[in-house]
């Protein structure tokens, strides 16, 4: 069995979407000498980390509502890195997308140091494709799923789907192919998103 961790660390000073200072995660330790404790403040769309509707739908469904048996399944993983820009219609017509599919992108951002401001994106063209294949989730290895787009309509194209957004992946390391995804977030509530630990598995 082969364990891919495609979470990112999380660290102060780690990438932060547009570089944001209020972004940053924060870390304090405290001790008296003999125990250590640390309050860690970050925001829900920290690194790798999965959003709900709540996130760009007024009165949308919180990040409780998400079911496990949606974040514990098969995946298939797509070699998107020859894409400029961001992931057009033109780039997964033909791939083999099918109804209840989770998919993950991996692009030239798994490349990316430091936060890219040039992101590749999932263009609206590309959303709406996969709202009509009625796939189940989708990932990406950005921090978000679109950028420049006015009014965020690819996110609002999926969510209006039903179609779980997973953003911040690192798949550098990992080939085309598909695998046992472990998405394991924090059990909270009533959020706009969740922070998640991300495994794929191999030859199970
Ligand atoms: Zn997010």
């Amino acid at each position: 069995m082969k364990i891919h961790d495609i979470t990112v660390p999380v660290f102060e000073g780690m990438p932060v979407y547009k570089n944001k200072p209020e972004k940053q995660p924060s870390l304090k330790t405290t001790t008296n000498g003999h125990v250590t404790e640390s309050r860690l403040s970050i925001d829900v769309h920290t690194g790798t980390h999965i959003d709900a509707p709540l996130h760009m739908i007024n009165n949308g469904e919180t990040f409780e509502t998400i079911p496990l048996e949606r974040l514990v399944r098969q995946c298939k993983v797509f070699d998107l890195t020859a894409a400029e820009e961001k992931i057009t219609l033109k780039d997964i017509e033909s791939l083999s997308i099918e109804k209840d599919d989770f998919i993950l992108f991996k692009t030239k951002n798994s490349f990316d140091e430091g936060f890219n401001f040039n992101f590749i994106f999932v263009a609206e063209d590309a959303a709406r494709h996969l709202a009509e294949k009625g796939i189940s989730g989708v990932g990406i290895d950005a921090l978000g799923i679109e950028r420049a787009q006015e009014g965020h309509p690819t996110h609002r194209t999926l969510m209006g789907h039903d179609i779980i957004i997973m953003e911040g992946l690192h798949l550098k390391d990992v080939e085309a192919g598909e695998y046992l995804m472990v998405a394991a977030p924090l059990k909270l509530q009533g959020t706009d998103a969740s922070p998640a630990r991300v495994l794929l598995i191999e030859n199970l």
